[in-house]
């Protein structure tokens, strides 16, 4: 039987990304060019032509900004789902604060999408051991699951030793939320991160489609892949940065959209609310 995988895209720009948050700061988004609405579009194209739907996780900040864009998203058949609100990493943040910003997204969504949106994944996969209560908060404003958690070591991220397929969580306050995970594969003591993005550029394809088949038919799992918009616009402005940051942000550009549409043809993909309902995870009273 095949397996039906998770199709993920993190709707923000690419002046948002942390790896330059030093260069730009948030007060100087507005000055820089935008290219999140161009390149959306042509992510809605492919999966369109493939007819295949995904989740949309919209970043607030690009969504109060670009109205349109939440609408045909969900026109398209698509799951539109919550990225926060300002792009900041949530252990550098105020439960307070966190909880405002991730309300007004939200909301600023479902009032788009006309429908209640239940998933949510945090900026640079930033909920850690240090940020653990993120996942009460998002369960006590309504969400239902969370795709945040990546199983491996890194410097920005990673919760090391958490359980790699999609699993329930119990919130401190008693609540349960579903967390599926960024996809990893165990090579010898390590999780090696294959879920798309920055390491769906850096490994040859077939590199990927061997790790992602060994998912699917050896561990009888789905994996989630994600994938940024701006990852398909190799034209985008050079921002200056460090090296690792822009090693990170540029390498492979010219190949990443070619690569999407042979995995589109290789894999089965549905939206993430759909594979989690599927796998028992979600019922559908949870969906509202
Ligand atoms: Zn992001």
């Amino acid at each position: 039987m095949t397996i039906t995988n998770a199709l993920t895209v993190d709707v923000e720009d690419y002046y948002h990304v942390t790896a330059f948050s030093k260069t730009i700061k948030k007060e100087n988004w507005c000055n820089y060019e935008s290219r999140v609405e161009k390149n959306t579009y042509r992510l809605l194209e492919i999966y369109s032509e493939k007819k295949i739907k995904g989740t949309f996780f919209v970043l607030g900040w690009v969504a109060k900004k670009y109205p349109h864009l939440v609408r045909e998203i969900a026109a398209d058949g698509h799951e539109v789902a919550c990225h926060g609100y300002s792009h900041q990493l949530i252990y550098n943040q105020t439960p307070k604060i966190f909880r405002e910003e991730t309300i007004a997204a939200k909301s600023i969504l479902e009032d788009q999408a006309q429908t209640f949106i239940c998933g949510y994944r945090a900026a640079s996969y930033s909920i850690t051991k240090r940020s653990e209560w993120a996942l009460d908060i998002l369960a006590e404003i309504g969400f239902v699951y969370d795709s945040s958690i990546f199983p491996t070591h890194h410097d920005l991220y990673g919760m090391p030793g958490t359980p790699i397929s999609p699993y329930d969580i119990s919130a401190q306050n008693g609540r349960t939320i579903v967390e599926f995970p960024l996809t990893t594969l165990k090579l010898a003591n390590y999780q090696v991160p294959v879920a798309g993005g920055g390491y769906f550029r850096l490994y040859p394809y077939l590199i990927t489609r061997t790790a992602l088949r060994y998912i699917n038919v050896k561990e009888n799992n789905p994996f989630v892949f994600y994938i940024h918009p701006w990852e398909i616009d190799p034209k985008q402005p050079r921002i200056k940065a460090g090296l690792t940051s822009r090693f990170r942000h540029y390498n492979n550009l010219d190949k990443c959209e070619k690569r999407l549409i042979r995995l589109l043809d290789d894999f089965s993909f549905s939206p993430m609310r759909d594979v989690l309902a599927g796998l028992g995870l979600m019922k559908k009273d949870d969906v509202g």
